[in-house]
């Protein structure tokens, strides 16, 4: 009898794990494809975290995700980095090539993937809320793709310090960070406004203290929030009038990028990068609805 009954591995691995809906949209991608693959949402805990990687790099796995708490301890655990890694000091997709596992970052490209349908970043003026992970990753790829300006709003100062100094290293554009305190009013010149908090995640009615007045048609306005996507943050902006983009946007970017890397296709064309896209936000849309 023929084989065939070996599927390829990918995965990701956090905790907690059980609210990423990722796994519903690669898999979805996989059976576009025609691929035997399959993807993994594994709970693991910072201790496990060298176990793990040791693990999928023993079974052959293709690649995997990193999300919440490993994406900057997994560096040490790899054999190198890409390009954008390097620059955001933290990794969220490994990728093996032969038998290196090489770590990239995509959460950044996957952001812009979303925006640039609805808003050229170039020249604009982004706000970001937060200087975590995320917002390190949206910040460092805004600035290259040419924004003109970048203010961080963070409820730590000294992270957002740090953040604008990366920002800056990447790209020498004017980058000012600010400690949030109370209601954040949003200034008139502000074009692209970035919730890359974590506050609405798992909870619909978390408010993102800012002033809901001074949102305004014509503002457009991102939640990395993947789970649940209608944030009542984009609630208030819709109810603005601005031009809302959800966390699953930025969630399936990422996703193309990741199955390109670890198909090997990393350069689809517009046309398959944009069907795979579909597939993936329908498939995670029949998980939300
Ligand atoms: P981090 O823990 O690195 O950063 C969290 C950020 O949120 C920090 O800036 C923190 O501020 C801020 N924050 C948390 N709670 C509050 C609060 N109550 N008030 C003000 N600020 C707060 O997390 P990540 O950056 O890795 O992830 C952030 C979110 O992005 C998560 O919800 C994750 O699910 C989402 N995400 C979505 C992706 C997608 O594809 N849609 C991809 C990657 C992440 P401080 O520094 O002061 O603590």
């Amino acid at each position: 009898m023929a084989g065939g009954f070996k599927a390829e591995l990918t995965g990701c691995f956090s905790t907690p794990c059980d609210d990423n809906p990722t796994v519903v949209m690669l898999e979805a991608a996989f059976r576009h494809r025609g691929l035997n693959w399959r993807y993994i949402n594994a709970e693991v805990q910072p201790a496990g975290l060298a176990a793990a990687v040791a693990g999928a790099r023993a079974m052959g796995w293709r690649g995997f995700n990193l999300s919440m708490p490993h994406k900057v301890e997994v560096i040490r655990h790899l054999d190198g980095l890409g390009e954008s890694a390097k620059v955001i000091g933290a990794v969220n997709c490994v990728i093996r090539r032969g038998e290196k596992l090489v770590g990239e970052n995509t959460d950044g490209k996957g952001f812009l993937s979303s925006l640039e349908p609805v808003r050229d970043p170039r020249g604009t003026h982004c706000l970001i809320l937060g200087a975590g992970g995320a917002a390190r990753a949206i910040a460092v790829e805004l600035a290259l793709a040419g924004v003109e300006r970048i203010s961080i709003v963070n409820r730590s100062a000294r992270r957002g310090e740090e953040l604008a100094a990366v920002v800056r290293a990447a790209r020498p554009i004017e980058v000012t960070s600010s400690a949030w305190t109370g209601e954040l009013p949003i200034p008139t010149d502000v074009d692209v406004l970035v919730n890359a908090t974590s506050i609405g995640l798992g909870d619909a009615s978390a408010r993102v203290p800012v002033a809901a007045h001074t949102l305004r048609p014509g503002l457009v306005v991102a939640d990395v929030i993947p789970n649940p996507p209608r944030t009542r943050f984009l609630a208030e902006a819709q109810a603005a009038g601005c031009t809302t983009l959800d966390g699953l946007g930025m969630l399936v970017g990422q996703g193309v990028l990741g199955v390109g890397y670890w198909t090997g296709q990393d350069r689809p064309t517009v046309a398959a990068a944009a069907d795979m896209a579909a597939v993936m936000r329908r498939a995670l849309e029949e998980v939300f609805s």
